[in-house]
């Protein structure tokens, strides 16, 4: 009997026993965008790289494979991925949608989608009576981050693509933050499975792409006319690292919440930290200041982790949410859903915890110091 291997063995093996002209232990990369066919009606199974591509469809199988899906789509970045799974939608339909959303995200619904004539609500899906009531008869999809960025809040899965089934929704997640090794949505009755593996699933802070999983027919063909009627695929080059990164992620995911842990445990003790937010889960956390005026200084005087706009990577890194990835949100409404100007984001890297836990509070030491709160 053949065995089902578990997800991070799968990882690893991803792409090896493919190539069976060399044996390539790793699959190589096609940089080809045309493939020859013999004769009229004869094809390898490809034809044009936008359409199909050997090195892109190693990834794609691994993600569907990962994500409990049987369609995997890369996409040239976790936007554009996002992008084809809203083309899904037309001129009348509406969306509801996790009130504390990747910024990006909400950029993009709140700046293209009107134009289009689809309109987003925006509730708190761990408030399930609040979905429910925001369900309108053209409402047609629930797009669901959880945790949320930066906020970490959790929503029900379970409860939320029931909800979904009964009202007969799409229901779509954005599972950047936890991955398919923490979770897997489409378990939980989701229907499309988005990724920026830019992140976690990259991990090396070198290359942008997305993914999308499901595990529908129907919606696979969808999206595959998109991908490759829009055009948004992630190159052969961009794959390959993108296979290459995915392969350590059991083992870095291990490490990033090793460090998220022993981080947290430091600033919860802190007395320049008024709240951390971690859901005890994963590798990223954020953490609230005393005062804004730290905020500053603290970033300046970090030495290890860095002050840059991403996460998931072997390095860490610290953001200023309410200047870079939330600095579309109105201040208003960004203050009111909990995004303030002494929030401050983490993304634990697999350094030693040590050395990340001294640099924190080196960098908060001379933050006081220097603002004398
Ligand atoms: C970064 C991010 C995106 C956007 O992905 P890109 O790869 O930067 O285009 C979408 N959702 C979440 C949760 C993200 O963190």
């Amino acid at each position: 009997m053949e065995r089902t291997y578990t997800k991070e063995t799968k990882l690893v093996q991803s792409g090896n026993r493919r190539d069976k002209r060399t044996g390539a232990v790793n699959a190589p990369i096609y940089m080809s965008t045309a493939f020859e066919h013999t004769g009229v009606g004869e094809s390898t199974g490809y034809d044009y790289a936008r359409t199909g591509n050997p090195t892109r469809e190693v990834l794609e199988e691994t993600i569907a494979e990962l994500e409990g899906g049987t369609h995997g789509f890369a996409c040239s970045s976790g936007m554009a991925a996002i992008q084809a799974v809203l083309s899904l939608f037309s001129q009348g339909d509406e969306i509801i949608a996790s009130v504390d959303l990747y910024g990006g995200t909400y950029r993009l619904f709140r700046q293209y989608w009107p134009q289009w004539g689809v309109d987003v609500r925006y509730v708190d899906p761990r408030d399930l009576q609040a979905v429910e009531q925001a369900i309108e008869k053209n409402t047609k999809a629930l797009f669901i981050e959880t945790p949320t960025n930066p906020l970490m809040q959790e929503a029900d899965l379970d409860a939320l693509s029931q909800l979904a089934k009964e009202h007969d929704l799409l229901m779509i997640v954005d599972n950047t933050f936890y991955t398919p090794l923490l979770q897997r949505p489409i378990e939980f009755g989701a229907d499309i499975v988005i990724h920026s593996a830019t992140k976690y699933l990259g991990g090396h802070n070198d290359v942008v792409a997305g993914l999308v999983v499901t595990d529908d027919d129907v919606l696979g063909e969808h999206l595959f006319n998109i991908q490759n009627g829009i055009g948004m695929t992630l190159g052969a080059f961009d794959s390959w690292l993108l296979v290459r990164g995915m392969k350590t992620l059991a083992l870095r995911m291990e490490k990033h919440q090793q460090n998220a842990h022993a981080v947290w445990e430091m600033l919860k003790k802190h007395s320049l930290v008024t709240e951390v937010l971690y859901p005890g889960k994963g590798g990223m956390l954020s953490f609230k200041v005393q005062d804004e005026k730290l905020v500053d200084p603290l970033l300046r005087h970090l030495r290890l982790v860095t002050f840059a706009e991403s996460l998931g990577g072997v390095e860490s890194l610290m953001t200023y949410p309410s200047v870079q990835t939330h600095a579309d949100i109105p201040e208003n409404v960004r203050i009111k859903n909990g995004v303030t100007n002494e929030l401050m984001r983490l993304s634990c890297g697999i350094e030693n915890h040590e050395d990340i836990i001294a640099d924190i509070e080196w960098a908060l030491q001379e933050a006081e110091r220097k603002t004398q709160v």
